[in-house]
């Protein structure tokens, strides 16, 4: 039988919103993420998994728990009941923990808002779906099945982005197809960078960064100094400073970085607050993590001074780091910025990647007539900075890596329009690989 390769992106293609690729190998397929947007409340926010309930899925990966990749899990089982599940050990044990806490949050959401109570799942729904998940470990090369052995092989390699985050290799009849899932090639504060196979046939790309020329330059080191700066100027005149961060990630990497600074005594030791998931999220690395990496110190997290916050009130000068990282309404990232913003010696700074279309994305780019309109203030007092501590690879890494795997087609995923376009371009530029993709959702694209 001839080998043939299809694939179709289910989530839009020209904004980072929810994840989900479907590849069809030969008689087989593949949905690759089960992603959700956060912030959206109709439709637009699922993956359309209609389009290919009529096709083959035996088999569903998760690159990592981030919410964009894993929140429609329940919904696309009900479509495919009968698919595996596939996704690292790590990546298991914080997607039970992901999806109870998104069931809470949209359920408070719900409330809050009056609005007639719609849920996505329920908590049995989750419970019920557990037992499919398979994990296996990164460089340990696996065969999906259902009904009877397939001769896909799947290898999950470090992707350097989060606890657990992978890019997913599959090989078959011959070729070879690379998801980069969300990648970061250098180290962060705890993670140490992403592997990459040697070489690939058809790449899928995450492109969040393209757009970014200003990230190439930054140097981590120039960049905590100025983060240490700021920090010390807001706390120092009796300041706090909110960091929005998400709960899962980077909630981690910027602890592990202040406890740094205190300890060295580049930062007067104030206290520390986390909002309550991030402290759970912070067993788990601290359970997991030195699986991962056998050098990780055991409850490394738990040995760093810090607070739960609960509510609002906490004492001044602090450091708070709340969730949600894009800031939605009704969280406390939301709430804490809207009274941050009227006052004069308090600071908000950002250390990653917000949606311009939220909250958070609004206060990163400083665009004051929507700040006032969605924080409800007259003016914006506070600081507002901008650190580039990343969890994802700048565009010159992503290009590096495009050239590195030389593949023969590129599908370019994961990032706003202009990002695609800048990502486009220049593989095009790279000469002999032609072939670069940025799809429509729903089109299906013949790749052998
Ligand atoms: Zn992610
Ligand atoms: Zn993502």
């Amino acid at each position: 039988m001839e080998a043939e390769i299809r694939y179709i992106s289910l989530g839009p293609t020209d904004r980072i919103g929810p994840s989900a690729h479907y590849l069809r190998l030969g008689e087989w397929g593949i949905l690759l993420d089960a992603g959700l947007d956060p912030a959206a409340e109709e439709e637009s926010a699922l993956p359309d998994f209609e389009r290919i309930k009529n096709q083959p899925v035996n088999a569903i990966i998760i690159s990592h728990a981030h919410l964009d990749h894993l929140g429609a899990l329940p919904l696309a089982i009900r479509y495919f009941p009968h698919a595996r599940v596939y996704m690292t050990p790590p990546t298991a044990v914080l997607s039970e923990k992901l999806l109870f806490h998104y069931i809470r949050v949209r359920s408070r959401q719900l409330q809050e808002r009056r609005q007639k109570m719609t849920h996505l799942y329920s908590p049995e729904e989750v419970e019920n779906i557990l037992y499919l998940f398979q994990s296996f470990e990164y460089n340990f090369p696996f065969f999906i099945h259902g009904f009877q052995e397939s001769q896909i092989q799947i290898t999950f390699w470090d992707a350097g982005h989060i606890l657990g985050s992978a890019g997913v290799e599959i090989a078959w009849q011959g070729k070879r197809f690379f998801y980069t899932g969300n990648t970061k090639k250098t180290s962060q504060f705890i993670l140490k960078g992403a592997k990459y196979p040697a070489s690939t046939d058809i790449l899928l790309l995450e492109a969040t960064y393209g757009a970014d020329e200003e990230a190439p330059r930054i140097k981590k080191s120039a960049e905590v100094n100025r983060f240490v700066c700021f920090l010390k100027e807001v706390l120092n005149l009796g300041g706090s400073v909110l960091i929005p961060v998400f709960a899962l990630g980077r909630t981690q990497e910027i602890l592990v970085l202040l406890h740094r600074l205190i300890v060295k005594d580049r930062l007067p030791a104030v206290p520390i607050y986390l909002t309550g998931f991030g402290v759970v999220m912070n067993g788990v690395y601290d359970r997991l993590l030195h699986k991962v990496y056998p050098d990780y110190r055991l409850q490394r997290l738990r040995t760093i001074t810090y607070q739960t916050l609960r509510g609002r009130r906490f004492r001044r000068p602090a450091i708070v780091l709340a969730t949600s990282g894009m800031m939605h309404p009704n969280t406390l990232s939301y709430e804490i910025a809207a009274d941050f913003l009227n006052e004069r010696r308090n600071a908000i700074a950002f250390v990653g990647w917000a949606d311009p279309e939220t909250p958070g994305g609004s206060l990163r780019e400083q665009k004051e007539e929507r700040i006032r309109q969605i924080f409800g203030v007259s003016e914006v007092r506070c600081h507002i900075e901008v650190f580039r501590f990343s969890a994802h690879s700048h565009r010159l890494e992503l290009l590096q890596l495009v050239k590195r795997l030389h593949p023969r087609t590129t599908i370019l995923c994961h990032g706003e329009t202009p990002a695609l376009q800048w990502m486009w371009e220049k593989i095009r530029e790279l000469g002999d690989q032609p072939d670069v993709i940025i799809p429509d959702p729903g089109e299906e694209i013949e790749l052998v």
